[in-house]
């Protein structure tokens, strides 16, 4: 992991380490690692910051000698179906994602439309430490011009891939909630171009979040789950600050947990092509293993993290690929996060097939997902990880399977369970599942205490 970018990118508070200096340092070393004589892109979210720090990504680039076309304020995955298509070197998003409003960040772009690896990451932040940054003359600075076309190409290329024929037909109605984040821009306008009826919540642009909190939680959402019922609508959505991901209600204003959507659009794509990789991390359902083996489909599992999912799925052909906190990729669109093809999918789904969403997630086999944290310092982090195993008896049983992808992953016949590190915060994070409610919690909450117990006791030996 480096130093300033995290699992998505740069994120940092307006005012302290987020300031006009850095701004222009980082874009400036990421002008010095990846541009060439293509174009750079610059797009920004909602955010009251962003409009400005686009301004001086889009000027430190420039006198860096760099074109540079600045798209809008729009949604990052609308930024990324724009770099292949406009043949641009890169793009500058300017975005903190679902982080709260005094964030904001920087998020690049490669030139494939999927987000940089973490090798370019890393020549970045060595350029910055550097101070590598240049000015060119007077008769070599780079052009600024205003590119309008991003969201209508962005939004005529998610329709072109749905029936939206039989979306029209089946004369749905939705609910959206943009939580005053970027899919403002969008979400609406996609949603009145299939010609549907919908309810806009939080629909402006507003960098406060007046509405609500921008990461779509259960907790955050109160009011779409009560506005679906209460206007009879088929479907409810939201989308997180940025719009990479998609969150649902169903119609009978039950909020949906990611892991449901992520195994029903699994199941769809792998039936739709009989067969294929679905690629997601460790911390899936079994659930998508099992509804798509019996269609000839694959689960490939990565690290936690949307870029080693997009890098995965490119690298083994995938059809679809899926994190349980609702980001959801479809290459045929692209290896990206992207809420608006999400909700077209689904849109698609519950169209063709003629019944209810509540119907289509219950008809899913019952898993239940229960997830917990625990403090731990962050020097004795690798200590419990290597301890993680014999503390839960894996390889006991036979029967018993364990993984070491990211964290521990103990898999027997019951369930399973997880005990991985955050990459961000000073936590172990615990997930169980089973196929019944009572048991993921007992298992969460025994591996829980154990994951205590080893913490305490490696805390009082520690020197
Ligand atoms: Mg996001």
């Amino acid at each position: 992991m480096g130093r300033f970018f995290g699992t998505n990118g740069i994120r940092e508070v307006v005012g302290e380490n987020l300031n006009a200096r850095f701004v222009a340092g980082m874009v400036g070393a990421i002008a010095e690692v990846v541009g060439d004589s293509r174009p750079m892109l610059v797009a920004w979210d909602g955010r009251t910051s962003s409009p400005a720090f686009a301004r001086i990504a889009a000027g430190t680039l420039s006198v860096g000698g760099l074109d540079v076309l600045e798209l809008a304020a729009m949604p990052t995955p609308c930024a990324q179906y724009s770099v292949p298509r406009l043949k641009a070197s890169c793009a500058v998003v300017i975005t903190a994602s679902h982080n709260p409003p005094e964030f904001n960040g920087i998020k690049g772009i490669a030139d494939d439309g999927l987000e940089f690896t973490t090798r370019t990451e890393e020549a970045v932040e060595k350029a910055y430490l550097e101070g590598r940054s240049r000015t060119v003359r007077f008769d070599q600075v780079g052009s600024i011009r205003a590119e309008t076309g991003g969201i209508e190409r962005y939004l005529n290329g998610i329709r072109s891939l749905v029936d939206v024929e039989a979306i029209r037909k089946r004369n749905l109605r939705v609910v959206v909630d943009c939580g005053n984040g970027a899919s403002a821009t969008t979400a609406p306008l996609q949603l009145g171009q299939m010609g549907l009826r919908y309810v806009s919540l939080n629909g402006n642009l507003d960098g406060v979040f007046p509405g609500r909190s921008s990461e779509p939680t259960e907790a955050n959402l109160r009011d779409l789950v009560a506005s679906v019922p209460a206007t009879r609508a088929d479907l409810g959505v939201a989308h997180d600050g940025d719009a990479d991901r998609a969150v649902f209600v169903d119609d009978r204003g039950r909020f949906i947990p990611g892991e449901r959507v992520l195994t029903l659009l699994a199941r769809e794509e792998v039936q739709h092509a009989g067969g294929g990789t679905i690629v997601t991390p460790v911390t899936s359902s079994q659930s998508v293993e099992d509804v798509v083996t019996p269609f000839g489909g694959k689960v490939h599992y990565t690290r936690v993290g949307s870029p080693v999912v997009a890098r995965a799925m490119v690298e083994t052909g995938a059809i679809f690929g899926g994190e349980e906190n609702g980001g959801y990729l479809f290459p045929k669109h692209q290896c990206a996060r992207d809420g608006a093809m999400t909700l077209a999918k689904v849109l698609e789904l519950v169209a063709r097939t003629g019944k209810k969403l509540s119907q289509l997630l219950d008809e899913l086999p019952p898993y239940f997902l229960v997830k917990k944290k625990v403090a731990c310092p962050i020097p004795l982090r690798q200590k419990v990880l290597s301890e993680v195993p014999s503390m839960l008896d894996a390889g006991k049983d036979a029967a018993t399977r364990v993984v070491t992808l990211d964290g521990v992953k103990v898999i027997t016949p019951k369930g399973w369970v997880l005990v991985r590190p955050s990459g961000t915060e000073p936590i172990y994070r615990v997930f169980a599942e089973a196929r019944d409610p009572k048991a993921a919690e007992e298992l969460a909450a025994t591996t829980l205490s154990k994951v205590e117990e080893l913490i305490r006791k490696l805390q009082g030996t520690a020197p």
